[in-house]
C-alpha cells in the first residue's frame, strides 16, 4: 500500500541493547510495519509494536544488537515470522524475506483493486503473502478504505473545478455545501479504529 524501503545508510548503531532503540527504530522505519505498511498510530501506538530480528535472534545471535538487523514490525507480522528463516534473500525467485533495505516493498506485490488483496510478483513475495498472511482481513480494510479515500479526494477536486465554472449562486452555494459536508464525513471517518480481535486469526488449513 505505501511501503517504503529502510534507508540502511542512515541507520545510526548505539553500543549497548536493542530493546532501548524503540524509538529509533520505529522513526528509521517511517513508523510503520515494514511488512505490511500498516502505521504504528491506528494499532495504538510504538507500544504495540515489536521490534523484528529480521536474521532471527535464534540463528544469528551474533546480530542480536546490529541496527541494520532490527525493523519496526505491527505485532501480528511479527509473530507469523517469529523465527522463519528460510535462504538468504538474494534472489526475489526464491523463497526468502526480502530485505527492507534492499527493496522497496511496494515493488514487490500488486493489488486487486477489485477486492484489494495482494498478488506476490515474485516467489519471495508470494511466500511472504502466505507466511505473514498479508491479505488478514483488517489489512485487507485498510487497503480498501486507502483507495476509496483517494477516490473520494479526486471526486472533490473534480466537483471544486466544476463549481469554478458555475454561475448560478445558489447552485454553487448549495454544492459548496455538500461538497464540505463530504471533506468532514472523511475526516470524521479516519478517526474509526475497526478492529476486532476475531479479524487477526489466521483460518486454519482446512485438511484434504
Ligand atoms: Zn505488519
Amino acid at each position: 500500500m505505501n511501503w517504503k524501503q529502510i534507508d540502511r545508510n542512515t541507520r545510526v548503531q548505539h553500543n549497548g541493547v536493542y530493546t532501548v532503540w524503540k524509538q529509533q527504530i520505529s522513526n528509521e522505519c517511517f513508523n510503520q510495519c515494514v511488512y505490511c505498511s500498516i502505521h504504528e498510530n491506528p494499532w495504538g501506538g510504538i507500544d504495540h509494536y515489536h521490534i523484528d530480528h529480521f536474521r532471527p535472534q535464534s540463528k544469528f545471535n551474533a546480530l542480536k544488537n546490529t541496527i541494520t538487523n532490527l525493523y519496526h514490525t505491527c505485532p501480528i507480522c511479527n509473530k507469523f515470522k517469529s523465527d522463519d528463516w528460510q535462504n538468504e534473500p538474494n534472489d526475489l525467485e526464491i523463497i526468502c524475506y526480502p530485505d527492507p533495505s534492499d527493496h522497496n516493498y511496494s515493488n514487490l506485490f500488486t493489488i486487486d483493486t477489485t477486492n484489494y488483496t495482494l498478488e506476490g510478483r515474485y516467489v519471495s513475495s508470494r511466500y511472504l503473502i502466505n507466511r505473514l498472511y498479508l491479505n488478514r482481513p483488517q489489512l485487507v480494510y485498510e487497503r480498501r478504505e486507502h483507495f476509496l479515500n483517494l477516490k473520494a479526494n479526486a471526486l472533490i477536486e473534480e466537483s471544486k473545478k466544476l463549481l469554478e465554472l458555475t454561475v448560478d449562486i445558489d447552485l454553487v452555494r448549495t454544492a459548496s455545501k455538500i461538497k464540505d459536508n463530504l471533506v468532514q464525513l472523511l475526516i470524521a471517518r479516519k478517526n474509526i479504529v475497526p478492529y476486532k480481535l476475531l479479524d487477526i486469526k489466521k483460518p486454519k488449513k482446512k485438511k484434504a
